[in-house]
């Protein structure tokens, strides 16, 4: 039987078809092993009929899992050539099934043609947080998702307050749900081989605990902790709540929060408080 996946004669077939030299710009790095692609997909709990949203879809290999598994895919490629060949190499290898290319950089699209409830990628390594926020922020119909990220950015994303990698980025995420771990991944999965090692990250999107302007807000104040995150919050937030470490005391105390505590031990409900006791000051 022919391939229905891309393996590693696929890939190199399809790079040199392509004249691709993948680039470190745009993170492309692409997977040329079925067996991880089907780990991907099964660990993000893909089932048939449903919409996935993918983001980077390279030479094809997740977005020909997603469709063995019965997905509708959009798949969001910023690189134009990848993006004009994704359809042949669908409709060779899993002719038929239901695939959307938006040719786009995913940190600006903000519409997209379906509503997906599932987030499967294999990020660009070097946007994988922002790309991540945006989404989430953009598109309320995601429920859920499984990534591809450096380890590193995997492990902060999942950590909780009092973690040594505990950081703005696993504050702002968790704003938007509940985020884990779910297994690593060998480098010698990718071609080219990268020099760092992956590792995929599980969400469950949970309500937003507060506005939009609450949220902007709230980030705003998790950058200034994190900016400075050996000092005392009454000295790293003096600058965004009044001026002085005086006026940061009183808006910490009024938050319930004490101002001799560092950012690394506050809960994204703890940053949210600050934010509204800071607003109740202003008014
Ligand atoms: N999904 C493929 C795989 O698993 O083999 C490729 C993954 S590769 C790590 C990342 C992909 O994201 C590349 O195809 C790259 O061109 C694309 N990309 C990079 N920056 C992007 C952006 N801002 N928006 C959309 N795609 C982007």
């Amino acid at each position: 039987a022919s391939p229905r996946l891309l393996g590693p004669a696929e890939i190199r077939d399809l790079a040199e078809l392509l004249e691709v030299t993948p680039t470190k710009k745009l993170g492309q790095n692409f997977v040329h092993d079925a067996n991880t692609v089907r780990r991907i997909v099964q660990t993000a709990g893909v089932r048939a009929g449903e919409t996935v949203l993918e983001i980077g879809p390279g030479l094809g290999s997740l977005t020909l899992g997603l469709l063995e598994a019965g997905a509708s895919v959009i798949a969001v490629e910023i690189d134009k050539r990848l993006a004009a060949q994704l359809p042949h190499t669908a409709g060779i290898m899993q002719p038929g099934k239901p695939l959307t290319v938006v040719t786009q950089d995913a940190l600006r699209v903000t519409e997209l043609p379906g509503e997906p409830v599932r987030l499967v990628a294999n990020l660009p390594y070097n946007i994988s947080v922002p790309v991540l926020l945006h989404l989430l922020e953009h598109f309320d119909s995601l429920q859920s998702g499984i990534v591809m990220v450096q380890s590193e950015v995997g492990h902060r994303l999942a950590a909780g307050p009092g973690s040594k990698v505990y950081g703005a980025p696993s504050v702002k995420a968790a704003w938007y749900g509940n985020w884990r771990t779910a297994g690593q991944v060998s480098r010698m999965v990718f071609w080219p081989v990268p020099n760092v090692d992956s590792v995929l990250v599980g969400f469950e999107r949970a309500d937003v605990p507060g506005t939009e302007s609450e949220r902007v807000a709230t980030f705003a104040l998790v950058d200034a902790a994190f900016q400075q995150r050996r000092k005392m919050l009454r000295q790293s937030l003096s600058s965004v709540l009044g001026g002085t470490s005086a006026t940061a005391t009183a808006v910490l105390e009024a938050a319930g929060v004490d101002p001799q505590e560092r950012g690394e031990q506050l809960t994204v409900a703890d940053f949210l408080r600050i934010a509204r006791a800071a607003a109740a000051a202003d008014a």
